[in-house]
């Protein structure tokens, strides 16, 4: 019988350290892409970007990690967060050192970062674009309102909603 052991793996090691930027630790595990359509990062920003995928956590059982070399998140980038990846942390490297962590919540009003399943909403009429508007009436289980036509919409349908830059 062969035992094969693997060798063990810093968890730092899987991704490499970055210099300056954004460290975005604790993405529900598989959802790391969807950030990084939400968040409009891409191949194409010219960034190195690390991604790793399914890495054990003790926290959530298996999470996304994203490192973001030379980019630093607004706080608008905070509020999609919040939507998608509510435990995740945001940690701010500058000379190879977390100058800042932080966390998300989600804000009392959601504005063009998720669009309105109402086909009659003024904010769906095609030549007239308007910023969706939602106000938050529960953060969980996640529901909010159109501040234009007063259409709930909640959980999956949101995210089925998301507006992606
Ligand atoms: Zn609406």
């Amino acid at each position: 019988m062969i035992v094969v052991s693997e060798p063990p793996i810093e968890k730092e090691m899987r991704v490499r350290k970055i210099v300056q930027g954004t460290v975005i630790d604790h993405i529900p595990a598989g959802k790391s892409l969807t950030v990084m359509k939400l968040l409009g990062i891409s191949e194409t920003t010219g960034e190195p970007i690390s991604i790793a995928i399914n890495i054990p956590s003790s926290k959530l059982g298996k999470k996304d990690i994203i490192k973001l070399e030379n980019v630093f998140l607004s706080a608008d980038d905070f509020s999609k967060l919040a939507l998608i990846a509510p435990k995740v942390t945001i940690n701010k490297i500058k000379d190879m050192k977390i100058v800042q962590k932080s966390y998300v919540s989600i804000p009392d009003q959601i504005n063009g970062i998720v669009h309105c399943i109402n086909p009659i909403c003024i904010t769906n009429k095609i030549g007239e674009p308007i910023t969706t508007k939602f106000m938050v009436i529960n953060r969980k289980p996640l529901s909010i309102k159109c501040d234009y036509c007063g259409r709930m919409m909640e959980g999956e349908e949101i995210m089925a909603n998301l507006i992606f830059r």
